[in-house]
């Protein structure tokens, strides 16, 4: 479960940055984080590592909201761009070009990992 870990990261993270500004930690109320399909994170794990973490910081109650970027790809023959799903089926992804079918895709979204934006009570 890396997700725990990714989670402390990230209270560190915003909790040296409050730190910087000056700002106590109790006035924190919301985190926009940014997360990939591709990342291999899982966004439930992360908010539930985020929460637990959060108290231990001395954090009150804050908001994780966590915006899963879809997987992106780009034909690496014709150079259509398109959003992947997965097949609600089988759960596999077409790989393939949706205009030319041919299999060269080149993922150009879904690896994203960030922290957007840190919301504070005033
Ligand atoms: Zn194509």
């Amino acid at each position: 479960m890396h997700e725990m870990g990714l989670a402390a990261n990230i209270i560190d993270m915003v909790a040296s940055e409050l730190d910087k500004r000056g700002i106590a930690a109790g006035r924190l109320r919301a985190v926009k984080i940014t997360v990939g399909k591709m990342t291999q994170i899982v966004a439930e794990s992360l908010k539930f590592g985020l929460e637990v973490k959060s108290g231990a910081a001395g954090f009150g109650s804050v908001d994780f909201i966590i915006n899963e970027a879809p997987l992106k790809v780009k034909c690496g023959a014709c150079g259509f761009e398109s959003v992947l799903e997965r097949n609600a089926g089988c759960g596999e992804l077409n790989m393939a070009c949706a205009r030319c079918f041919a299999n060269q895709p080149r993922i150009t979204g879904g690896r994203e990992f960030s922290v957007d934006s840190i919301d504070i009570d005033d």
